[in-house]
């Protein structure tokens, strides 16, 4: 039997934040919900935002099997019942005697040590050090280049310039900021679907003239494809990993061109085969897609996290699925945490219960030995990771 509970958790993939305090559960179920609307999401509907939409809102958090789960996880910690009203109490008592220690106690608990964040995202990115100072962790921060690019295009500025602050902001990130990686969410934006040709510097040069010269079509496209092809010449120059995010993602994303799939033309293609890419949430609901890519590319990779924890049950699914074709030296544990520590916890939780009991599965199979499984167990929650980022 595999056995998870001693081993070491580095997260891949969540979302910096600052000891978000003592929560009312209401407040703890609108900033831990995956989807489920929010005031603003209705109001834009036409739709008033009274008691009964603000009651229902709240029970569609309530009513997923993720929230039900982290509830379950917290009142286990707390010894409490499995309420949100015990669990919160719980929480914000512990919160309330000392932040910092709550969540050390909380992430040694789960074998949480490390965890990878994207800095991208709140906005205005937060303090590197602020953040490093209230974790008990060890922090790795990643650049993301969609708000460079937001910036850039602000500014009046032609494509040489453009381009070379582009190029000195992600240089510095990385070789004097202490980001240890790139990532990228141009699913959200123009869709995954990326020539490899894009690389051509004159394309970027085209697109921005165009988009200044307020023709649109598909210039936009064209910049972004450009400059993602950029970003991954930098990973590579600076030997750091490119996240690039596909599958699933908040309600904005565009469900049909986040697939793994579209990206195949560009990270077969020569100039980029160098580049280790990791796809993000493993393209869930496309993790097989995913898993393909990366037993066909050498450099490929994926990361578990948003499938696990926010579809659930499907974290057996995923596990189970993806390691049907990706190597197990090259799939990573992540989460997708953000706000409140609480998620990350619950989600170490959930993916060592479903990794622990799909590696059991696969030695009941004879698809591996019991030590493959236990090195695959450490290599998935922690290991892979340290390789690729360089860790410890
Ligand atoms: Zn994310």
């Amino acid at each position: 039997m595999v056995d998870v509970r001693g081993l070491p958790v580095v997260d891949i993939h969540a979302h910096p934040f600052l000891n978000p305090g003592v929560l009312t559960p209401e407040q703890f179920t609108d900033m831990t919900a995956f989807g489920g609307g929010s005031r603003e999401y209705m109001e834009e509907g036409g739709v008033a935002f009274s008691g009964p939409v603000n009651a229902e809102l709240q029970r569609v958090k309530r009513e997923t099997l993720y929230f039900k789960r982290m509830i379950l996880d917290l009142a286990a910690y707390f010894d409490v019942e499995p309420t949100i009203e015990s669990a919160l109490d719980a929480r914000n008592m512990a919160i309330a005697e000392g932040y910092r220690e709550y969540v050390r106690s909380l992430y040694a608990d789960a074998g949480i040590t490390t965890i990878v964040f994207d800095f991208g995202i709140p906005l205005p990115s937060l303090d590197i050090s602020q953040v490093s100072n209230e974790l008990p962790v060890e922090i790795v921060p990643i650049f993301r280049i969609e708000p460079l690019i937001a910036e850039l295009l602000k500014q009046d500025i032609g494509w040489g310039e453009f381009l070379r602050a582009y190029d000195d902001a992600i240089n510095d990130a990385l070789a004097h900021g202490g980001y240890k990686g790139i990532k990228s969410i141009i699913a959200y934006r123009t869709g995954l679907d990326v020539s490899p040709l894009s690389r051509t510097p004159d394309q970027g040069m085209q697109a921005l003239d165009a988009i200044r010269r307020g023709l649109g079509g598909g210039s936009m496209k064209k910049l972004r494809d450009h400059l993602l092809c950029r970003a991954m010449e930098l990973a590579m120059e600076h030997n750091v990993p490119m996240q690039i995010h596909t599958g699933m993602g908040d309600f904005e994303v565009n469900l049909v061109m986040c697939r793994p799939s579209y990206l195949m033309d560009l990270l077969r293609f020569p100039a980029f085969r160098g580049c280790r890419v990791i796809l993000v949430h493993t393209g869930y609901p496309y993790h097989r897609e995913a898993a393909y890519m990366a037993n066909v590319l050498p450099r490929v990779y994926v990361e578990v996290s948003e499938g696990i924890p926010f579809a659930s049950s499907a974290a057996w699914d995923i596990y189970d699925g993806v390691m049907a074709m990706a190597p197990m030296n090259k799939i990573c544990y992540g989460s997708d945490g953000y706000k409140t520590p609480e998620i990350i916890f619950s989600s170490a939780k959930l993916g060592k219960q479903a990794l622990a009991d799909v590696l059991n599965t696969q030695i009941e199979r004879k698809m591996m030995t019991e030590a493959d499984a236990q090195s695959a167990a450490a290599a998935i929650l922690a290991g892979n990771a340290s390789e690729l980022y360089g860790l410890g």
